[in-house]
């Protein structure tokens, strides 16, 4: 941040008085301007026992399969917000089923949160966004291929959950962090 969003002037980085850490301020309005991570929520697709992927269109990490998602809107749910973003990159139509997992991306400072997305039937379309999308069952997973990190924990830990009986008697949502993106 250069400048102040509230009177144009530029902006110190400096200690603030009972703040724990610097923060941008702007010594003409005394506006301090917070900076906290973004949230990108988004599903694990399922229809028939396969998960669907979609092939990334735009940057960052082009051409590589991606979990439906994105930003988390201001006036929406959690849930609603991974239904939106899957109707908009890929046109699915779904519902929200269980919390699958909850990621502190700290290099990123983002948190990514998948829910498992039940689809209402098999029919998508590509967008700028998604320029290929398939259905996988888990042996044909391109885990070489995967945009983030947050997918490939993901989908591992939902395909571990539906074939144990974690799925049902414990809590899936868990916490991991990494440094970098492979
Ligand atoms: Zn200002």
């Amino acid at each position: 941040m250069e400048y102040c969003s509230n009177c144009s002037h530029p902006v110190d980085y400096q200690a603030v008085e009972g703040d724990h850490r610097l923060r941008y301020v702007c010594n003409q309005c005394q506006t301090i301007h917070y900076q906290n991570p973004r949230i990108i929520v988004g599903c694990v697709p399922v229809w028939e026992g396969k998960v669907l992927l979609c092939r990334r269109g735009i940057e960052p990490q082009l051409g590589f399969w991606n979990l439906p998602g994105g930003f988390y809107e201001i006036g929406e749910s959690l849930e609603t917000g991974a239904m939106r973003e899957a109707m908009e990159e890929a046109g699915l139509s779904m519902s929200i089923g269980k919390l699958i997992g909850m990621y502190s991306v700290l290099h990123a400072a983002q948190v990514h949160i998948h829910y498992e997305g039940i689809l209402d039937h098999s029919k998508f379309h590509l967008t700028p966004e998604s320029t290929e999308i398939q259905f996988f069952d888990e042996s044909e997973i391109p885990w070489n291929e995967l945009a983030f990190q947050s997918n490939t924990l993901s989908l591992k830990h939902y395909f571990e959950c539906r074939k144990s009986d974690i799925w049902t008697t414990k809590r899936t949502e868990y916490y991991v962090n990494f440094e970098k993106e492979d």
